[in-house]
């Protein structure tokens, strides 16, 4: 299986990891509540495993532009 991180901003690829099975501690999912991880993560039909996470280029934007996280729930 693979594990995909994608921005959840830009929905550009983050990093991808090859493994025979998810380790979810390595992957730092088992400090995630239900909710968290609900919608964070995402179970692809092919059986990959989607992370929605966030790259340098919008973690630095939004450093500079605070306010963009009011719009998040907007932008999707
Ligand atoms: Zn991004």
């Amino acid at each position: 299986m693979s594990i995909i991180y994608v921005c959840r901003h830009c929905k550009s690829t983050v990093g991808k990891l090859e493994q025979s099975a998810a380790d979810e501690t390595r992957l730092g999912l088992s400090d995630l509540n239900a909710e968290e991880r609900q919608e964070m993560v995402e179970l692809q039909q092919n059986g990959d495993l989607r992370i929605q996470t966030i790259c340098d280029d919008c973690e630095e934007a939004l450093d500079q532009n605070p306010q963009y996280h009011e719009l998040d729930s907007f932008i999707q």
